[in-house]
C-alpha cells in the first residue's frame, strides 16, 4: 500500500500541517518545572516527522491551578521565554507547533494559588476524595475569565505558536463543566438550553479567533461523547448538537470521547480506533478538519481512515511517545521498524504521580535532554567488544539491541525456546496479548544484524558462561513469583503455605500445575496480574474468587486508568471479589482470612486451589557465581534480575546498562542533568 497520502499538506485555518501526522496535546509530567525536558521530548517527535506538535494543557490563570500535576502554564509573563523556545524547537524540523490552553475548572484544586475554584454552579469539585468547593461564576468572573483566556492567547500567539487551543474535552476543562447539565445549574443565559450552555464556549471561541486574526489557528477540542457521567453529551444527542452549532468556528475539531479512561483507554480493554464509531460523524458535520486519536499505529489503518473520509489528521498521544519516529519510519518505508504502543498507559500513571513520563516500549522518554539518549541513534563504540547477554526476556532483547546499534558483536542466549520472557508469556492472557509487541519489535531488529547470535533454548550455567570468554556479560535472567506468602502487605513468609495446592502466576502461565476445585486467587501484589489470573482461569472454566488485603482490588491500576473497568469486567464475570481480607492459615479445602475492617474478626472461604500473588525474587544466582571470578567492570545485573519490577522499569534498566557500557568503553562519562524552571523572557 502506498502511504504517500499520509504525506500530504493540511490546511489548518491560516496555517498549514506538512503532512498528517498530528501529535495531540498530552501531558508529560515535565511541565513548567522542567521546561527543558518538556522542549527536547516534543523536538524529537518535530524531528521524527510529526508534522503537527502540541503542548499539553497549559493553565491559563492562578484559577486553574493543578498542583500535583506538571502541566504547562501561561499564567503570566514569566513562562513566555519557555515557550518561545519550545515553539523554536518544534518549528525547527518544519512541523506546526501548537499550545493548548486550557481551565481545569471544577477539577482544579488551587493548592498553590489560594484562590477559589470556579465553575458554573455551587457544587463541591469534580474530586470526590477533596473536600473543596467550586465557586459559582458571576458576571464579574467571567468577564476575567475572558480577559486571561484572551491575555493566554495573546501571549501564545507572541511565543509564535501556529494553533491556538480552545480546550473543551474530559471532564478537566471549564467548558465541559458548562456544558453538562450534571454541572451547569444555573438559570441565567449560561444554564438551562444546549444554547445557553454553549455561550461561554462560543464566547471564548470567538475571542480567540480575534486574537488570532488570521495568524495562527484556533483549534478546539471536544468530547463529543461521554462514558461516565450521569447526564452524558452523547455522540448522537448533544455532542452532536455542539458540533453542528459551532462547526464552522474553530480551524480545526480534535475530537474524542470522554473521560480520560475512555479516551485514553488501555488495550486490555479496547481496540485500536475504538474511538472511531463515536467520533467519525464530526467530518460529516464540519467542512472543517478533523483529527481524531485511537492509539493508532498501523500505516495501513491510517491510510483507510483518511480514505474513508473519517479524519483528515492521524492523532496520536501514546503512538508519539513510543515512537516519536513513527511517520519518518512509514515515510522511509520501514513500517516494521514502528515502535508499536502497547496501551498499557504507564506513561499516564506518570501523570497521577506527577513525575516526569516513562514508555514501556519507548526508554528514552524523558531522557532526551536530562541523559541525552535519543530513541533511534546509540553512539558507535569505538572498539567493538564481543558481549554475552543472558536471558532474552524484556530486559536483556533492549540491552542486546542497543549494545549491537553501537557495533558490538552480540551473542544473545535463552533458555526457553522463543525469545521475550514475561512479555511473551503474559501475552498468552487474557487482555494482554499487545504484550508480544515489547519482544516482536525487539527480536525482529536484532534479526536483520549480522553482528548479533541468537541462541534460543540454551540454558546457560556459570560454566558456560565462563567458558565463552566475553569481554562483558550481561545477566537478565528475570524473576520468579514467590509462593511463600511474601507480597506488598505481608513481608512474613508464611510456612503453612507448603501445605495447601498453592500456584503463582508462572505457574498458570506454563500450565505446569493443575488447578482444581475452586480457586482462590490472592493478589497482594495489586497491579493488573492478580485480576488478570481471576479473569484468565474464570475464562477457562474454574469457580475463581478475588481476595486481596487492600482496600481496593488492583489498587495500582487506578494509576492506568483500568481499576473501574477491572471492576466491572470481574462483576461481569461473576467473580466475587473481598478486599480488606489478609490471609491467616489454611487447609486444603479452606482458607482463614483476618478481615481488617474492624480488624480482628475471622472469615472462611473454600479453596481448592490457591493462586498467590505476590513480591517476586530475582533470579541473580548466575550472577552471584560469576561475581566470584569476574572482574565487576565486565559483569553486569539488569532488569527482573536486579530488582522485579513492571515491564517498563526491566526495558529502561537493560538500555540503561547499555549505555553505561557504551559510555565505558568510549572513555566517555554519562550525566544526568537536573532540570529547573526557565526564568521569564
Ligand atoms: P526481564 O523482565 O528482566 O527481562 P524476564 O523474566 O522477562 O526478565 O526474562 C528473563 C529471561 O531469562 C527468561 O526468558 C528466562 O527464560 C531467561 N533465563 C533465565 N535463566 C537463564 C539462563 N541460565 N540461561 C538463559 N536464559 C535464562
Ligand atoms: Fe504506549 Fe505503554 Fe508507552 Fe504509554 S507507556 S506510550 S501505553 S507503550
Amino acid at each position: 500500500m502506498s502511504y504517500d497520502l499520509l504525506f500530504e499538506p493540511v490546511k489548518i485555518g491560516p496555517v498549514t500541517a506538512p503532512n498528517r501526522f498530528y501529535a495531540v496535546p498530552h501531558s508529560t509530567g515535565h511541565g513548567h518545572l522542567a521546561p527543558q525536558g518538556s522542549r527536547a521530548l516534543r523536538e524529537m517527535k518535530a524531528a521524527g516527522g510529526w508534522g503537527s506538535v502540541c503542548t499539553s494543557i497549559t493553565e491559563i490563570s492562578e484559577t486553574s491551578d493543578l498542583a500535583g500535576h506538571q502541566v504547562e502554564r501561561i499564567w503570566g509573563d514569566v513562562y513566555l521565554g519557555a515557550h518561545l523556545k519550545q515553539v523554536e524547537a518544534i518549528k525547527k524540523h518544519g512541523a506546526l507547533a501548537g499550545i493548548e490552553l486550557g481551565h481545569a475548572g471544577m477539577r482544579s484544586r488551587n493548592f498553590i494559588s489560594g484562590v477559589p475554584v470556579i465553575g458554573p454552579s455551587n457544587l463541591p469539585i469534580i474530586r470526590p476524595e477533596m473536600p473543596l468547593q467550586a465557586r459559582a461564576m458571576d458576571k464579574a468572573d467571567i468577564w476575567q475569565f475572558r480577559q486571561d483566556h484572551r491575555r493566554a492567547a495573546q501571549a501564545a500567539k507572541e511565543a509564535g505558536y501556529d494553533i491556538i487551543y480552545v480546550y473543551a474535552a474530559h471532564d478537566i476543562s471549564i467548558f465541559t463543566n458548562f456544558l453538562t447539565l450534571r454541572t451547569n445549574h444555573r438559570t441565567d443565559e449560561y444554564g438551562g438550553s444546549l444554547e445557553n450552555r454553549a455561550r461561554l464556549l462560543r464566547e471564548v471561541l470567538e475571542d480567540t479567533l480575534e486574537i488570532a486574526n488570521g495568524e495562527c489557528a484556533v483549534a478546539l477540542r471536544f468530547s463529543v461523547h461521554e462514558t461516565n457521567a450521569i447526564t452524558p453529551i452523547k455522540y448522537d444527542a448533544e455532542g452532536r448538537d455542539i458540533v453542528e452549532m459551532l462547526g464552522h468556528l474553530p480551524d480545526l475539531w480534535d475530537v474524542n470521547i470522554s473521560g480520560w479512561s475512555s479516551d485514553s483507554n488501555t488495550s486490555r480493554f479496547s481496540e485500536e480506533g475504538h474511538q472511531l464509531p463515536f467520533t467519525d460523524f464530526v467530518k460529516s458535520v464540519t467542512n472543517k478538519p478533523v483529527v481524531g486519536v485511537g492509539r493508532y499505529t498501523s500505516p495501513d489503518k491510517m491510510v483507510s481512515l483518511i480514505k474513508s473520509g473519517k479524519l483528515d489528521l492521524i492523532g496520536a498521544a501514546r503512538p508519539s511517545i513510543a515512537d516519536p519516529y513513527l511517520p519518518n519510519k512509514i515515510k522511509a518505508g520501514q513500517v516494521e521498524d514502528i515502535r508499536e504502543c502497547i496501551g498499557c498507559n504507564v506513561c499516564v500513571s506518570c501523570d497521577a504521580y506527577g513525575v516526569e513520563v516513562r514508555c514501556t516500549q519507548n526508554p528514552t522518554m524523558s531522557e532526551e535532554w536530562r541523559r541525552g539518549w535519543h530513541p533511534e541513534n546509540v553512539p558507535a563504540a569505538k572498539s567493538a567488544q564481543n558481549i554475552l547477554i543472558v536471558g532474552g526476556g524484556p530486559a536483556g532483547l533492549e540491552c542486546a539491541w542497543t549494545l549491537a546499534r553501537a557495533g558490538h558483536q552480540v551473542t544473545l542466549a535463552e533458555a526457553e525456546n522463543e525469545f521475550g520472557g514475561r512479555a511473551l508469556k503474559e501475552s498468552g492472557l487474557v487482555g494482554l496479548s499487545a504484550w508480544r509487541r515489547v519482544r516482536d519489535y525487539r527480536i525482529y531488529q536484532l534479526q536483520q544484524r549480522d553482528n548479533v547470535t541468537l541462541y534460543p533454548a540454551n540454558k546457560l550455567s556459570a560454566e558456560d558462561i565462563k567458558e565463552f570468554e566475553a569481554d562483558q556479560v550481561i545477566i537478565a535472567t528475570g524473576a520468579s513469583w514467590r509462593n511463600d506468602g511474601v507480597g506488598s502487605m505481608n513481608f512474613a513468609p508464611l510456612p503453612w503455605l507448603s501445605e495447601v495446592n498453592i500456584i503463582t502466576p508462572d505457574d498458570v502461565m506454563s500450565e505446569s500445575k493443575s488447578v482444581t476445585g475452586k480457586v482462590v486467587v490472592y493478589d497482594d501484589e495489586h497491579n493488573y496480574i492478580g485480576s488478570v489470573m481471576a479473569e484468565e482461569l474464570r475464562k477457562q472454566g474454574h469457580s475463581v474468587t478475588l481476595v486481596t488485603p487492600h482496600r481496593e482490588v488492583a489498587a495500582w491500576t487506578d494509576y492506568t486508568l483500568e481499576i473501574g473497568k477491572i471492576l466491572n469486567r470481574l462483576a461481569t464475570l461473576e467473580i466475587p471479589v473481598h478486599t480488606d481480607y489478609q490471609l491467616l492459615d489454611g487447609n486444603d479445602t479452606q482458607l482463614r482470612f483476618e478481615y481488617l475492617r474492624p480488624a480482628g474478626e475471622n472469615r472462611m472461604l473454600d479453596c481448592d486451589t490457591l493462586v498467590f500473588v505476590g513480591a517476586r525474587l530475582p533470579k541473580d544466582e548466575l550472577y552471584l557465581e560469576l561475581q566470584k571470578s569476574m572482574p565487576a567492570e565486565s559483569l553486569h545485573l539488569v532488569g527482573d534480575a536486579l530488582v522485579p519490577g513492571i515491564i517498563q522499569a526491566a526495558v529502561f534498566s537493560g538500555h540503561k546498562t547499555a549505555r553505561s557500557i557504551l559510555a565505558q568503553v568510549n572513555g566517555e562519562t554519562e550525566f544526568f542533568r537536573l532540570d529547573r524552571p526557565d526564568a521569564g523572557p
